[in-house]
């Protein structure tokens, strides 16, 4: 039953078949998949200059360089990522963008560097510029052919093909003007942001969707089914914890075993009743039959079975009683089997 579930939800992961309506309606709908390889061939380099992990504000001094500060922000209203451009002690050029709530901040950076890094890449030829990224991970991740992420990947292959992008890293929250404008703005675009759709959900969460959903399904289908309902009775709720119980507990709660009532429904025997004359259900074995009167737990009162059913179930002493009474039935069936 369970694994029916999982396998669908796991095939609509892995098959990539995008997110039907009735698991998600946010948009976009793919699940941010993790890349091999590879991204270029391996001589293929970034020049030595290209990266820098020095704090690179020293460049803002120079006219002849186009300044481009990045950022990423996630707060409780939403994400955000951003980019300034600062040509000449003029601001030229900003742009920002509201992502996905569920996307996270490492993604924010990411699409903040690679915005930053096409719009370097149509300036004229004659053009230098250097992009301030107060994230070292995304500077990282970007300058790693190796990278598993696309977003690092399409960043990396821009900057492969335009020598004259360098990405410096830069202090955050240390009076940088620019990082400190482009932080404003990535803040502000988590709440008023143009919406932004290229980015894809992270994993993580699809999945964590994923089994919601599947638990959901799966719990709807075992309480409106029919079969195990005497174990719905006791376990009410599904769940992907392993349980405690082991093939005797299972017989004795399910009432499916050597029971001669169990036989009878599929006619290997022709009596509902034990042979000591008590009719025969897990209630006679338990609490009253002369066969079993080793393992005799307590009776439930009238109208109490139910009750009385969870509490043995929970209760490890009365489910070693219950173990008991199962091997011994099942190894001396003759001796329940009526006359
Ligand atoms: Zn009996």
């Amino acid at each position: 039953m369970q694994l029916q579930f999982e396998d669908r939800f796991t095939s609509i992961f892995r098959l990539r078949i995008p997110l039907p309506p009735f698991i998600t309606d946010t948009k976009p709908h793919d699940p941010e998949m993790k890349e091999t390889g590879w991204s270029t061939h391996p001589s293929e380099h970034l020049k030595p200059n290209q990266i820098s992990f020095e704090d690179g504000e020293a460049y803002i001094a120079r006219k002849d360089i186009i300044n481009i500060f990045t950022d990423g922000s996630k707060i409780e209203h939403g994400v955000g990522a951003a980019f300034c451009v600062l040509t000449i002690d003029i601001w030229a050029y900003q742009w920002s963008a509201k992502l996905n709530d569920n996307n996270t901040v490492f993604q924010a950076e990411l699409t903040a560097l690679h915005e930053a890094v096409i719009y370097a890449s149509h300036l004229p030829n004659h053009n230098t510029s250097k992009i301030h990224v107060d994230n070292r991970a995304s500077i990282m991740a970007s300058s790693n052919s190796m990278s598993t992420n696309e977003t690092a990947r399409k960043i990396f292959k821009i900057l492969l093909s335009n020598p004259r992008i360098k990405v410096s890293w830069v202090k955050a929250h240390a009076g940088n003007i620019g990082n400190e404008r482009v932080d404003q703005l990535a803040k502000d675009a988590t709440q008023h942001g143009q919406p932004y759709s290229h980015t894809k959900l992270p994993k993580p969460y699809i999945k964590g969707l994923l089994r919601k959903r599947m638990l959901e399904e799966w719990q709807t289908s075992w309480k409106n089914g029919d079969t195990g309902r005497k174990i719905y009775n006791i376990m009410p709720s599904v769940s992907l914890r392993p349980t405690n119980w082991i093939r005797e507990d299972i017989i004795f709660f399910s009432q499916h075993g050597p029971f001669p009532a169990y036989l009878k429904r599929f006619h290997l025997s022709d009596s509902d009743y034990c042979s000591c004359g008590g009719i025969d259900t897990a209630l006679h074995y338990a609490t009253e039959c002369i066969y079993t009167v080793s393992w005799h737990i307590r009776k439930p009162a009238p109208n109490f079975e139910q009750k009385w059913l969870k509490r043995v179930a929970n209760n490890l002493v009365s489910r070693q009683k219950i173990r008991g009474i199962i091997k011994f039935i099942s190894e001396n069936r003759d001796l329940f089997r009526p006359p």
